[in-house]
C-alpha cells in the first residue's frame, strides 16, 4: 500500500534518466527548463513553453546545463539574466503554485532544474582560493583546478514524522502556516545525526513527546529551496504535549474523524503520511 501511495508523485509516462554528460547534439525537439532566478518560465496558464531553446524566443541563457533525457528527449536547463522581461505570452512562475497546473513529471525535472541552475550559478569560483572552477565530466560536479575539492548541488535532508498514538495521529501548528492549518511534524537533518535520531529530536523540541518505533515511509525532493524529505512513521512512547518553543504555536492528537484543517491537495509527502494514517484506521 505504502508503494502506491508513493506512486501518486507519478512521475511521468516515460523513463526520465539523469545525466551529467550532454551529448553531442541536442536533437531535433530538447525540451528546456529556462529560469530567472528560481522562476520558471511557463505559458500564461502554467504549462510548459512548447519550445525547445530559449533562443527561439531571442532569448540569450547566460549558462545552460544538461539534465538527462526523457524517453528520447534530452532535458536542458538554463539560467537567464535576473532582470529579464517574459517573451510576449510566456511569464516567470514559482514552482511552488505550478503544482497546480504542471504535469507531475514536468514539476519534478523543473524541481530538478532549479537546484542544478542554482548550484552552477553559486559555483562558479573555489570558495577558498577563488579561481574560476570547471565542470566535471565524471560527475554532476564543479571543482577548483588548484584545490581539487568537487562542489556537488546541495541537499538539505529533512524528516517529517507521522507520529500515532491510539488510532490518533500529532498533527501541529508552525506560526508560519496559513490560518487553521495543522500538519505532521518536519525539521533538518543536523550533522552528526541519523535520520531516526533527528526524528525523535524533531518531535521532542517541538512538542515533548517522546516517539519510538520510527520506520521508514517514503521520501520525496523537495526543491524549496534543496530538500530532501524523509517521511517516517512513529509511535508514542511518552510524554504530554508542551508547545513552549518558537517552532510550534499548537499540537494535538487528532483522530481520522475530527481532523483540524490540512494543507489542501495531494502532492506532498506530508500529505501522503495523513492520507496514509487514515486509510489504516479504516
Ligand atoms: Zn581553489
Amino acid at each position: 500500500m505504502r508503494a502506491s501511495l508513493v506512486g501518486m508523485s507519478a512521475r511521468s509516462p516515460l523513463a526520465f534518466v539523469p545525466g551529467h554528460r550532454a551529448p553531442d547534439e541536442p536533437g531535433a525537439a530538447p525540451l528546456c527548463f529556462a529560469f530567472r532566478g528560481r522562476e520558471l518560465l511557463v505559458t500564461q496558464d502554467g504549462q510548459l513553453p512548447g519550445v525547445t531553446l530559449v533562443d527561439s524566443h531571442g532569448i540569450e541563457a547566460i549558462r545552460t546545463q544538461y539534465l538527462g533525457r526523457l524517453g528520447e528527449t534530452h532535458c536542458y536547463s538554463a539560467e537567464l539574466e535576473p532582470g529579464l522581461k517574459p517573451p510576449p505570452g510566456l511569464a516567470f512562475r514559482d514552482l511552488r503554485p505550478l503544482f497546480a497546473s504542471l504535469d507531475p513529471w514536468a514539476h519534478a525535472i523543473a524541481g530538478r532544474a532549479v537546484q542544478i541552475v542554482e548550484w552552477d550559478r553559486s559555483h562558479q569560483f573555489c570558495g577558498a582560493c577563488g579561481r574560476q572552477t570547471e565542470l566535471s565530466q565524471m560527475d554532476r560536479s564543479r571543482a577548483c583546478p588548484i584545490c581539487r575539492v568537487p562542489m556537488f548541488p546541495r541537499l538539505s535532508p529533512a524528516i517529517i514524522v507521522a507520529v500515532e498514538r491510539d488510532g490518533e495521529i500529532l498533527l501541529a501548528r508552525s506560526p508560519h502556516f496559513p490560518a487553521g492549518i495543522y500538519s505532521v511534524l518536519a525539521g533538518f537533518v543536523e550533522p552528526g545525526e541519523s535520520a531516526e535520531e533527528t526524528v525523535v529530536r524533531e518531535v521532542f523540541e517541538e512538542t515533548g513527546i517522546v516517539a519510538r518505533d520510527v520506520r521508514y515511509f517514503a521520501s520525496q525532493p523537495w526543491p524549496f529551496p534543496n530538500s530532501l524529505m524523509l517521511g517516517f512513521t512513529a509511535q508514542y512512547e511518552s510524554g504530554e504535549i508542551d508547545t513552549s518553543n518558537d517552532e510550534i504555536e499548537d499540537a494535538g492528537w487528532f483522530s481520522p474523524d475530527a481532523l483540524p484543517l490540512t494543507f489542501p491537495g495531494n502532492v506532498s509527502i506530508s500529505q501522503w503520511l495523513l492520507k496514509d494514517f487514515i486509510e489504516r484506521q479504516r
